[in-house]
């Protein structure tokens, strides 16, 4: 019998089997370095583990569906951190954030590493709710790392 789809393919990642790359300045500061893990165009999804020296920090961006995190090194402040009303979490910590999560600015402020599955893509913005400065898709996220991969 023919079948209407093709099955998906499981995958297994030896982290150590990556080596770390850039993650594209116009979108962090301070030197994020990660690793795309996988991708899956079924899902919209994508799943990723970077590496975020002291002082480093991501662009203000929305996530469009849901994430969740695994923070296994050091200390994240999300959503402004705890002082203004996000959270601030020190590892090992887990985390989910909601469809259309803003946030300002993640910021690291010791050396940490942190595993990420993003559901839908992230709208990097100025602002929140503003125009979108880059939407990264699983496959603007999968063509930005082979690109890193030379
Ligand atoms: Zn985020």
């Amino acid at each position: 019998m023919t079948k209407a789809t093709t099955a998906i393919e499981c995958r297994a990642v030896e982290l150590n089997d990556l080596a770390w790359a850039d993650f594209p300045s116009s979108l962090s500061k301070g030197g994020i370095k990660w690793k795309l893990l996988n991708v899956a165009p079924e899902l919209g999804s994508w799943a990723a583990i970077f590496d975020c020296p002291a002082g480093s920090s991501f662009a203000s961006h929305h996530h469009i569906g849901p994430g969740e995190y695994f923070l296994t090194k050091g200390r994240m402040e999300i959503r402004g951190g705890v002082e203004v009303g996000g959270e601030t979490v020190t590892a090992p910590a887990y985390g989910y954030e909601a469809t259309s999560a803003f946030h300002g600015k993640t910021y690291f402020p010791v050396d940490s590493e942190f595993y990420m599955t993003f559901l839908g893509p992230l709208q990097f913005v100025n602002e929140e709710g503003g125009a979108t400065v880059a939407l990264v898709t699983w496959d603007r996220a999968e063509a930005a790392w082979l690109a890193s991969q030379g």
